[in-house]
C-alpha cells in the first residue's frame, strides 16, 4: 500500500446517521475553503446526489459520475466538473452509486478505487504541470458501506458532523471503531481531524447541553466552531447555491467561514508537528 500523497490533504465527511450535516457541511466548507484561496475538490458518494445538486450540477447533467470513476468505466479526471464557486469543483454523483457495492465486491481492490482514483488524479496533475487540489472533501452516504469504507481508505483524516441533538453521540463509538479497523487494516495513516457540532440552536437549552456533553466526551477533537441552525443554510440548496453564495451575510455562512480557517490551522500545526 502506498503512502498517501501530502497534497491535496483528503477528508472524509462521514458519520452514519443520515440527516446529521454531512453534505450541508461539503457543500459549505467547501466554499469556504474556496474562498480564503484553497483549490476544492468535493467527491459526492451519496447516491442521493444532494452535494452535486446543491453546487449547482443539474441531475440531467451527470453524464460522467463518481459512478463510473468507482466501477473504472472513466479516471476522475473525466468526472469532475466546475462549478460556481472559483477554485471549487464537484466529483458528482448518481443513483448508480447504490449498484456499486455488489459490482465490485469481489474484486480484490474493492475498498481502494476513490484511493487509486485520487492517487491518478494527483499524478496527471504533476504530470501536466497544473496546481492541483488542495483540499479533497468526500460527502459519504449515511451508512458503513462500502463507499463509506472508500472514502475512509483514500482519507488523510475523517471530518464528523455532530448534529446538536439529544442523541447526538450514540453511534459516534461504531464510527470511531470503524474508523480503528480501517486504520489497522486499509489506511494506517487515516486520523480524526475533528468533530463539528452542527445545528446549534442557542435558544434551545438541549442543544448547549449537547455542546457541553460532546466537548467533556471528546475533548480537543471538537471544533471551536459550532454551526448554528439558520434558515440560509437550509433554502440554499433550492437555488442550486451554498450558503455563501446566497447568503454570505448570515450566521451559517460565516460559521463555515470560522470552520474552514480552524481546519487550515489544524493543518498546519500537524504540519509543523510532522516537521
Ligand atoms: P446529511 O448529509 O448528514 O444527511 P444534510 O447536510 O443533508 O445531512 O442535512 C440534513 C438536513 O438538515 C437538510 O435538510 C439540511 O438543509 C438541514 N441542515 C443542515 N445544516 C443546517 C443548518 N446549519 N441550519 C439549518 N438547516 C440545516
Ligand atoms: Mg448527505
Amino acid at each position: 500500500m502506498s503512502i498517501l500523497p501530502r497534497s491535496p490533504r483528503v477528508l472524509a465527511l462521514a458519520n452514519q446517521k443520515g440527516g446529521v450535516g454531512k453534505t450541508t457541511t461539503a457543500i459549505n466548507l467547501g466554499t469556504a475553503l474556496a474562498a480564503i484561496g484553497e483549490r476544492v475538490l468535493v467527491i459526492d458518494l451519496d447516491p442521493q446526489g444532494n452535494a452535486s445538486t446543491g453546487l449547482g450540477i443539474d441531475r440531467r447533467n451527470r453524464d460522467l459520475s463518481t459512478y463510473d470513476v468507482l466501477s473504472g468505466d472513466c479516471s476522475l479526471e473525466e468526472a469532475i466538473q466546475e462549478t460556481a464557486v472559483p477554485r471549487l469543483a464537484v466529483a458528482p454523483s448518481t443513483m448508480d452509486l447504490l449498484g456499486l457495492e455488489l459490482e465490485i465486491a469481489s474484486r480484490q481492490d474493492r475498498a481502494f478505487r476513490l484511493r487509486n482514483a485520487v492517487a491518478a488524479l494527483a499524478r496527471a496533475a504533476e504530470r501536466s504541470k497544473r496546481a492541483d487540489y488542495t483540499y479533497v472533501l468526500v460527502d459519504c452516504p449515511p451508512s458503513l458501506n462500502l463507499l463509506t469504507i472508500n472514502a475512509l481508505s483514500a482519507a488523510h483524516s475523517i471530518l464528523v458532523p455532530l448534529q446538536c441533538e439529544f442523541f447526538a453521540l450514540e453511534g459516534l463509538s461504531q464510527l470511531l471503531s470503524t474508523v480503528e479497523q480501517v486504520k489497522a487494516s486499509l489506511n494506517s495513516e487515516l486520523s480524526i481531524h475533528g468533530i463539528v457540532l452542527t445545528m446549534f440552536d442557542s435558544r434551545n437549552n438541549l442543544s448547549n447541553q449537547v455542546v457541553e456533553d460532546v466537548r467533556e466526551t471528546m475533548g480537543d477533537a471538537v471544533y471551536e466552531t459550532v454551526i448554528p441552525r439558520n434558515v440560509r443554510v437550509s433554502e440554499a440548496p433550492s437555488y442550486g447555491k451554498p450558503a455563501l453564495l446566497y447568503d454570505l451575510k448570515c450566521s451559517g455562512s460565516q460559521a463555515y467561514l470560522r470552520l474552514a480557517s480552524e481546519i487550515i490551522q489544524r493543518e498546519r500545526n500537524l504540519r509543523t508537528v510532522a516537521a
